[in-house]
């Protein structure tokens, strides 16, 4: 599903990715952790070339991406695979919660309007949001914003989904809404890469937990494996800090 080979990423003189190799298969929730400035969110964004990375070849599905050789074309076809939920939402002020999710679909996928409102209607149902269609994003809560742009993520009907950090910006309270859709979407299968401090959430839900320190993965294995008999000192000194 999703291939990562020899994957580097500097910026300047600094070295922020080094080197990752990483397979994903299709349905796996893979949670990624890690201390600050480790390069979990410079990851995530060079899997849909939010940021372009200095080598490295990701593979999507049929897209193949070398950082080396590539063509804009390559890109657009990467990003068609993957889908991104960010920590501060990032919906469009102007638009109403339906119009938000509704609008890739008309702009992007070319469908009729009505077809792509009836499609966001039922994502909005999905998350729990349809009563507040037609709200703009400054009258819905941090959780219900959230849970407005999964939605929109979910709408292009993205093969992989990429979340930075999806509670971080949100008030205790409101953690728990979103992570219950988050945990839904993985009960149906979605294959999902979720950055996060959620320890329950990742020993819970994700298939896969990944330990990111210095731009390179320290750890990879069950959630039981990384985050119950973690091996090495620096994850075990993380999850002290964390629980
Ligand atoms: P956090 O947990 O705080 O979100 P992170 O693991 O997501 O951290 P990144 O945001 O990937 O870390 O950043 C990794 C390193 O790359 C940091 O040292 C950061 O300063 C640097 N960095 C990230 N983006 C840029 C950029 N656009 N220009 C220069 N340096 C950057
Ligand atoms: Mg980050």
């Amino acid at each position: 599903m999703i291939q990562i080979e020899h994957l580097y990423k500097n910026f300047g003189p600094t070295q922020v990715l080094k080197d990752i190799n990483l397979r994903i298969e299709q349905g796996d929730v893979v949670a990624i952790l890690g201390p600050s400035g480790t390069g979990k969110s410079t990851l995530l964004r060079c899997l849909n070339y939010l940021v372009t990375p200095t080598s490295g070849i990701i593979t999507v599905g049929d897209v193949r991406v070398d950082a080396q050789k590539y063509r804009k074309q390559d890109v657009l076809a990467l990003r068609k695979h993957l889908a991104m939920v960010f920590q501060n939402y990032n919906l469009f002020r102007n638009m109403t919660a339906l119009e938000n999710v509704a609008e890739a679909l008309i702009t992007v996928h070319r469908r009729p309007k009505s077809e792509a409102m009836e499609t966001a209607l039922k994502l909005l149902q999905k998350v729990g949001m349809e009563e507040r269609k037609d709200f703009y994003p400054s009258k819905l809560s941090g959780g219900q914003q959230q849970r407005v742009a999964i939605a929109r993520a979910l709408a292009v009907n993205p093969d992989v989904i990429l979340f930075d950090e999806p509670t971080s910006a949100l008030d205790p309270e409101l953690v728990g809404e979103v992570l219950r859709v988050m945990q839904e979407l993985a009960r149906e299968g979605s294959t999902m890469l979720v950055v996060t401090h959620e320890i329950g959430f990742a020993r819970s839900v994700a298939s896969r937990v990944l330990f990111m320190d210095g731009g390179e993965i320290a750890a990879d294995g069950r959630p039981d494996e990384i985050l119950d008999h973690p091996k090495q000192e620096r994850i075990r000194q993380f999850l002290n800090i964390m629980e």
